[in-house]
């Protein structure tokens, strides 16, 4: 099998699985009691957190552990929204995010608040200059995603940082395909608050959590305990952290590592499918780009068929066609750039982890060449486009 889906979930990396293990078995105590059994947990918590609030440049107080990014991004939006209500009602988004800001933000409006979509252009890049004429003098926050979970596209980041500053507006940014593959610093970016996931990372699924930057006014998401300082309460999903904590720490170590085999092999791939398969494209800023990530359009090809026959090849793979987007309409992320429908329904998502080789990127092509010719063999749009041609 090869695994190119690492936008969707990672493999959780056995070094992690094994600092997990002894907080099922010995170290369950709970980390509110007062006994050294519970004091345990307590510490490989905080460790946990001292970890990741390091490789952020932010203070420990300032990680809150979430069951997720999804959990991570609506609590910054809504509990922001509520706590910033008397100031004013509108937030900033962008109209490529993931639908864990999409949709809450969706759900805003509903509760009264008002949201610009930012369009991005054929890249997938926000325009500053559109940013800061959104801004409004009851504008309350910005949320826009560090790196495209889809195209790979980064934003800038620090600049939107800067502007948000300077207008005194609060920062958000959903981080949870950019956590790990890149540096980041909170300061620098200027960045107030941060959603992370840990399956996103060779980290357990169900973990995540939200960086709040001391000062910033936030309400308590889950009521209840005292736990994550009474802003989100439930007994600590304690193996979750540690995972998450030993899965920061491993991204830390290797990042510099584990870009440069990407991006040999990630450029290896595009080249390769570039020079080999006519009528396609790659879609996403061809360097500002996550260094794993790899999506293009097929001109008269069904995501799905391809996703189908590549897996019959024991390929794993993603597109933003609609069947595999869960609605009628292909990837909004892909009508975002300015993809028309069907070319949107063409797309072929490949996302690598460093373990990936050029060797079978090589399978994965030569494969993908047969699949695409096929499938455009069948199609009837294709032969008139074809007849097109020759005329
Ligand atoms: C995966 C993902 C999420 C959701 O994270 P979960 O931990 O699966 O809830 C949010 N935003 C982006 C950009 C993602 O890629």
């Amino acid at each position: 099998m090869i695994y190119l889906d690492n936008a969707a979930t990672t493999k959780t990396a056995p070094e992690v699985v094994e600092a997990m293990l002894p907080y099922f078995t010995e170290h369950y105590g709970n980390p509110s009691t007062i006994y050294s059994l519970g004091g345990e947990s307590k510490k490989a918590v905080t460790d946990a957190r001292e970890i990741i609030a390091k490789s952020l440049g932010a203070k420990t107080e300032e990680i809150y552990f979430t069951a997720g990014g999804s959990e991570a991004d609506n609590w910054a939006l809504k509990a922001t929204a509520e706590a910033y209500s008397n100031k004013g009602k509108h937030i900033i988004t962008s109209k490529i995010e993931h639908h864990a800001i999409l949709h809450t933000c969706e759900y805003l409006e509903k509760q009264g608040y008002e949201v610009t979509y930012l369009d991005v252009d054929r890249d997938g890049l926000i325009n500053l200059e559109e940013l800061k004429a959104a801004i409004r003098p009851d504008t309350i926050l910005i949320s826009i995603m560090f790196a495209n979970n889809e195209i790979g596209t980064i934003e800038p980041i620090a600049e939107i940082g800067a502007i948000a500053k300077e207008k005194g507006i609060l920062f958000h940014t959903d981080a949870v395909q950019a956590y790990g593959q890149l540096p980041i610093n909170v300061d620098e970016m200027n960045i107030d608050m941060l959603s992370a996931s840990g399956h996103k990372l060779n980290g357990p699924k169900g973990i995540g959590f939200l960086y709040i930057r001391k000062g910033v006014k936030s309400r308590s998401f889950i009521h209840g305990g005292a736990q994550e300082r009474s802003r989100r309460a439930g007994t600590e999903n304690v193996p979750g952290i540690v995972g998450l904590g030993a899965a920061a720490d491993r991204a830390m170590r290797i990042m510099e590592e584990k870009t440069r085999k990407e991006i040999e092999v990630r450029d290896y791939l595009i080249k390769r499918i570039e020079d080999e398969i006519p009528y396609c494209w790659l879609n996403g800023h061809r360097t500002k780009r996550l260094p794993n990530n790899v999506n293009f359009s097929f001109l008269y090809i069904e995501g799905e068929s391809m996703l189908i026959m590549l897996d019959m090849k024991g390929v794993c793979a993603s597109s933003g066609s609609a069947c595999t987007s869960g609605s009628l309409d292909p990837s909004h992320v892909l009508l975002g750039i300015g993809l028309k429908h069907e070319e949107a329904h063409g797309s072929l998502r490949l996302t690598l982890s460093e373990e990936n080789t050029k060797e079978e990127m090589d399978f994965v092509v030569d494969n993908l060449k047969q699949i695409v010719a096929r499938l455009r063999d069948m199609s009837p749009l294709y032969e008139d486009f074809l007849k097109s041609q020759q005329k």
